[in-house]
């Protein structure tokens, strides 16, 4: 299959280049580092949230939450979409449908249960008409290397596929889509977020709508496993959950590498 290079093709103008960004933010580390970090350059950034359905709304408060507290950074404005409408339409995966949320390391199994179908396309896609509306040239989402295996729509040759065709279908209105992230692993954009102090006390990870991180949900255990590869404690957590996590973490590690040899 030939590779889509629409820079090849046409040239895009530096010059009507503004410094206005949009930001899927989910509320969890990946995209709170990201809208950090784009606020660091001196980027405006208009986030937008998606509600689409997912069991339970704490990212989406979470969300809100770190976008206020960004304020302090730079330019930020924020909103939550409701695309829940198409709920029923989409609802496959753990985070959406009936089926429970697997306890376990991340593996390929357990993970593509989470996957939501067409997700990132679909938000993406709204926000880049978003982009065109208020004359933004940058569409950013937090895609990284740690989720590249098994959500197919995080890796480097889905954003490349879909930035040529958002470019195509607004030819006269250039939108760029762009992961900055896409060759970071979880724990060095965790690395940048501390340099960054971003709030990560303020952020929510576990794929459990419950009052506190289950601690043992894949999601969890990835964020306890890149706090520990850069010697920090999560600040979400208490002292005892924070040494719980890691206990659970280690655990589960041990089993994971031992089965899947
Ligand atoms: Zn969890």
């Amino acid at each position: 299959m030939n590779k889509v290079e629409p820079k090849n093709v046409f040239s895009r103008t530096e010059n009507v280049h503004s410094m206005k960004s949009v930001l899927i933010l989910s509320g969890g580390i990946d995209s709170s580092t990201l809208l950090y970090y784009l606020l660091d350059k001196g980027y405006d950034v208009h986030v937008l949230t998606f509600d689409y359905g997912q069991k339970h709304s704490k990212e989406i408060g979470h969300s809100k939450i770190i976008a206020e507290k960004a304020k302090s950074r730079g330019k930020v404005e924020h909103r939550v979409v409701d695309i829940s409408s198409i709920h029923e339409l989409i609802s496959a995966g753990a985070l959406t449908s009936d089926e429970s949320i697997p306890k376990a390391f991340y593996s390929e199994e357990v993970q593509r249960r989470t996957i939501v179908p067409n997700r990132n396309m679909i938000m993406l896609s709204i926000a880049v008409g978003y982009a065109v509306k208020i004359g933004a040239n940058e569409v950013y989402y937090a895609a990284h290397k740690s989720d590249y295996s098994i959500y197919p729509d995080c890796r480097k040759e889905f954003v490349k596929a879909l930035d040529a065709a958002v470019y195509l279908a607004n030819l006269w209105t250039p939108v760029e889509v762009k992961a900055p992230f896409a060759d970071m692993t979880k724990d060095e954009i965790v690395k940048l977020g501390l340099e960054l102090k971003v709030p990560y006390e303020l952020t929510w990870s576990c794929y459990e709508g419950k009052e506190r991180p289950c601690l043992s949900c894949g999601t969890c255990l990835e964020r306890t496993e890149a706090f520990l590869l850069n010697n920090a404690r999560d600040p979400l957590l208490s002292d005892e959950e924070w040494e719980r996590g890691v206990e659970i973490y280690r655990k589960m590690k041990e089993e994971h590498e031992r089965t899947d040899k």
